[in-house]
């Protein structure tokens, strides 16, 4: 694998990923003239749920689903140039030109991305007393092309350009993690108009929250009272009874087990851990890297043959937090999506979103039992 960092026109970082290190280098310029981005990202704390809101209104005027001759994340042709000024890629990741958290908020000059205007004085910790606190969208936000085939999607890749991905993963992870205001870095993917994906382009995104996120943090202190109680893990222990029970297993390789979990949420959800418990994607050694991209090439697969179609859904990493927790957090992916038949989306309606209460109408392990019978090995 070879990397390759640049700058695209406006400031922003571009990181290539190349499967082969052998090819010509990339080149490092970028022919547009862009405006500097414009972002005004702010958080705002809600006090009764103790949770940071992020306000980010620029997000309005953005690229929904251009036709394909004007995606802006294929590679650059001669008459027109994209978000990647190269003329094909693996991989490449680059700072989202709409970000809901930025490194450099309004009024601040391109930098090195690493000081915030008002970081030390407004950061989330400090104000967090206020009713109405609230604080810079600090962060980044970036956008990751799994491939420059605009018409395939990851599944559809080989288990050498999934692990390609990963590495990005990998180092994207490394590096938000070293900026000062980033506490959390969140890798995901979002599939299908369903769903709310603007580009049909083959990507992912990644955020790096300068708080951790409220999910993270309550499944880690179900971990602190559970290691108080027991001296063990809850994550694991959770892996080992569902390895144990072998109702809701889905696929199982040496060193990654894929299963619907016992009180899924969603009519078709697959969580996948690594059966080594690790806090992020970096800790993850070679081998566990490699069986990764085959079982979720096979996960992937069993789920557009559920219904004979690609499915719409949510693949979304849970890394520990950057600074606190490590040791109780545990890796690991969910992916769900919302068809609960060919023809029907399930809708976060009256009690899911107004009361946080999910009513499932599939069993997990009907889910489950018809999942691992559309597994096919590649
Ligand atoms: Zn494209």
């Amino acid at each position: 694998m070879r990397r390759t960092a640049a700058r695209l026109a406006d400031g922003r970082e571009i990181v290539y990923f190349d499967l082969d290190d052998t090819r010509p280098q990339r080149r490092l310029d970028d022919p547009r003239e862009l405006g500097p981005i414009s972002t005004a990202s702010e958080i705002r704390y809600d006090a009764l749920l103790d949770e940071w809101v992020a306000i980010a209104s620029h997000r309005q005027g953005r690229t929904h689903l251009p036709p394909t001759d004007e995606c802006p994340l294929c590679p650059s042709r001669d008459d027109r140039h994209t978000e990647v000024p190269a003329d094909d890629y693996d991989v490449v990741v680059f700072e989202n030109r709409f970000p809901s958290f930025a490194t450099r908020l309004e009024g601040d000059t391109p930098g090195d991305g690493a000081q915030s205007p008002a970081g030390a004085a407004t950061s989330p910790v400090a104000v967090q007393d206020e009713i109405f606190a609230r604080g810079p969208g600090l962060g980044r936000c970036e956008v990751v092309c799994f491939t420059s085939d605009h018409d395939s999607p990851l599944r559809k890749l080989s288990p050498e350009h999934v692990r390609l991905v990963v590495e990005a993963w990998v180092d994207r992870t490394c590096e938000l993690s070293k900026l000062p205001h980033v506490e959390q870095v969140f890798c995901f993917e979002n599939r299908g108009e369903e769903i709310g994906v603007t580009l049909g382009h083959p990507h992912g995104q990644i955020y790096a929250y300068p708080f951790v996120t409220p999910r993270t943090r309550r499944m880690l202190d179900s971990a602190r009272t559970h290691r108080e109680r027991t001296w063990r893990n809850l994550f694991a222990d959770l892996l080992a009874a569902e390895v144990a029970d072998g109702s809701r297993i889905v696929a199982a390789t040496e060193h990654w087990v894929a299963f619907v979990p016992a009180a899924a949420r969603w009519p078709v959800e697959v969580h996948l851990y690594p059966r080594r418990q690790v806090p992020d994607l970096p800790a993850l050694h070679d081998a566990e890297r490699d069986d990764f991209a085959r079982i979720y090439l096979d996960v992937l697969g069993a789920m557009d043959n559920l219904y004979g179609l690609p499915l719409p859904y949510i693949s979304a990493w849970h890394q520990a937090p950057v600074r606190i927790d490590r040791d109780l957090a545990y890796l690991h992916l969910e992916v769900f999506s919302v068809k609960r038949a060919p023809n029907k989306l399930k809708y976060l309606a009256g009690s899911e979103s107004g009361m946080g209460v999910f009513i499932n109408d599939v069993t997990p392990e009907q889910a489950a039992a018809a999942l691992r019978a559309a597994v096919k090995p590649a």
